[in-house]
């Protein structure tokens, strides 16, 4: 009965009128039985009210798997005959562990375990923005240690870029604050850094903007970046807690995990919100790799959480799951696994090492630059 010619509706017609809508209530109900039904409707009711609405309400009840084989090898035999053509990709602080850059949440090399030095009242005060507000000089003291520039892009970064370059990446969803994908060069239009960036600053008295560049220069140079305006603090566009999320994180998912085929987790718990509920926005006709060192993603919040969060999250040993597949392994390891089955290693490895070599140069340029503008001053 929840067969694909039975459906009401598709994920392009959906919200097109009120009528198509009710429809797609009746069929749920049908599909799920009355009681499973009111409490969807319910789940769905907050899930639009809070914008946290998830495609897979539209066309699931098939069952059926997406491809036969769920396995890691299965979706690289998928991909090379078939294709994919809207992938997103969304990640954490693991695909940059491997750049040299300390991981928030890991015991004994995480950052937080770093911070004892600055005296805090509790560790996350660091980037919090009412204590920002009375003692900057800490989050300035760490920034100088994290700052961006002084690490290159890793394998996983630069397999993105891969797939921007053969016109296969829908968007980058990052948690990331490194600005490593911008390094190595995924384009502004195709990011959605959640959690903000240090390649933008503002003023927090004027809301003047001040660069990447201008910014690096005050806090290696230990100042206190101060606008040139007002006198007040400038802060790097990174979202503190407390603070909204960017636009874009609002306004992108939408539209993008509609459209998704293939949907690549990589190097994140998925334990922050609502970031991590996006992997329950990709419609069912989406596959999800998850690459990470622990299968993550289930979602176990339970009742409530269940409702806010959008839904069951990434199934992979359930006997339900029709999607779902992991790569269990360091980031790098699994994208070289994934290009070696594409045959993409050469390509890879070919981009890399030109991009290393650019970097490697750039910053021998600026080197040289910094130390004339001493000389000179
Ligand atoms: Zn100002």
């Amino acid at each position: 009965m929840c067969d694909d010619k039975d459906k009401p509706t598709t994920s392009k017609e959906k919200n097109k009128n009120n009528e198509e809508s009710n429809q797609e209530t009746e069929y749920t109900k049908d599909c799920l039985g009355e009681e499973d039904s009111t409490m969807e409707a319910m789940r769905k009711f907050f899930a639009q009210n809070l914008n946290l609405n998830t495609a897979q309400d539209e066309d699931d009840c098939t069952g059926k798997k997406l491809i036969d084989d769920l396995t890691f090898e299965g979706l690289c035999e998928h991909w090379k005959t078939k294709g994919f053509k809207n992938i997103i990709t969304m990640v954490g602080a693991g695909i940059s562990t491997s750049a040299g850059i300390p991981d928030f949440r890991s015991p004994g090399s995480g950052l937080y375990d770093n911070l004892q030095k600055y005296n805090l009242p509790h560790p996350s005060a660091i980037f919090e923005s009412h204590y920002f507000e009375q003692n900057p000089k800490p989050f300035f003291a760490l920034a100088k240690e994290l700052y961006p520039g002084s690490f290159n892009p890793t394998p996983s970064h630069y397999f993105v870029r891969l797939l921007h370059e053969k016109g296969l990446l829908l968007r980058h969803y990052t948690q990331n604050i490194d600005t490593l994908e911008r390094v190595a060069g995924v384009p502004d239009e195709k990011l959605v850094e959640a959690h903000g960036t240090f390649y933008t600053n503002h003023c927090m008295g004027c809301d003047m903007q001040y660069s990447m560049e201008w910014m690096k220069d005050q806090i290696f140079s230990d100042k206190l970046p101060t606008c040139t305006n007002c006198k007040s603090v400038v802060k790097p566009d990174i979202v503190f807690f407390g603070e909204n999320l960017p636009d874009k994180f609002y306004t992108l998912p939408g539209k993008d995990f509609n459209k998704c085929d293939l949907l690549i987790i990589m190097g994140t718990s998925l334990e922050v919100q609502p970031f991590a509920s996006l992997v329950d926005r990709a419609g069912r006709r989406c596959l999800r790799l998850l690459i990470n060192r622990t299968k993550v993603g289930g979602n176990d919040h339970g009742g409530l959480g269940y409702w806010f969060f959008g839904g069951p999250g990434l199934m992979f040993d359930s006997p339900n799951n029709t999607r779902d597949i992991a790569y269990v392994g360091d980031c790098d390891d699994g994208v070289w696994a994934l290009v070696g089955a594409l045959g993409w290693t050469d390509e890879l490895s070919h981009l890399i090492k030109t991009e290393n070599e650019r970097l490697a140069k750039e910053n021998a340029v600026q080197r040289q630059r910094k130390e004339k503008d001493k000389q000179s001053s």
